[in-house]
């Protein structure tokens, strides 16, 4: 199975959406194999967001992402990377779709309430750059037969 990294961003938190939110991923089947709160810094948004160091509403997100500590997840499913990023929506609230987290509690392209990591190599990235192996946990939850079938379809 895959594992991807969610986070639960300032918006979130300062909203008080975080127990929805969680609810959504664990009501659709993903596992919850890692969570912690944290308080982000530059250098780790510096990285984790490098694609946009330059861009000029950079500070902006540094601002943002640093307002509150942040909830950091790990979950786990067969195709989780692009499940969550399906549940997520587009990046712009305003224009993701009813029926995903953004689409749903969003107006915005900055305070998009979740992060989710877009490929299974960023997943595998992401993943590290946030947890530590042990802050990961392996096991499997005793309904697991209720949510795929026999051949994992
Ligand atoms: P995504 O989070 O959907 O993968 P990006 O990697 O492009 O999207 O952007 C990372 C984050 O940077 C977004 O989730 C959003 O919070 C912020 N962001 C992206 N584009 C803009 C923008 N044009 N103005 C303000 N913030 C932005």
């Amino acid at each position: 199975m895959e594992q991807t990294l969610v986070i639960l961003k300032p918006s979130a938190i300062h909203r008080g959406l975080t127990g929805k939110i969680i609810g959504r991923f664990q009501d659709k089947g993903l596992i919850i194999t890692g969570m912690k709160m944290m308080q982000l810094d530059e250098t780790i948004l510096r990285e984790h967001y490098a694609h946009l160091v330059e861009k000029p509403f950079f500070p902006f997100i540094l601002d943002s992402m640093m307002a509150t500590p942040v909830i950091v997840m790990c979950l786990k499913g067969i195709d989780a990377v692009e499940t969550v990023r399906l549940m997520t929506g587009a990046t712009n609230g305003r224009k993701a779709l009813p029926g995903t987290i953004r689409g749903d509690f969003s107006m915005s392209g900055q305070e998009n309430i979740v992060h989710a990591s877009d490929s299974v190599e960023s997943a595998k990235i992401e993943l590290n750059r946030f947890f530590k192996p042990e802050e990961i946990f392996d096991y499997t939850p005793s309904d697991l037969s209720f949510f795929y079938s026999p051949d994992a379809n």
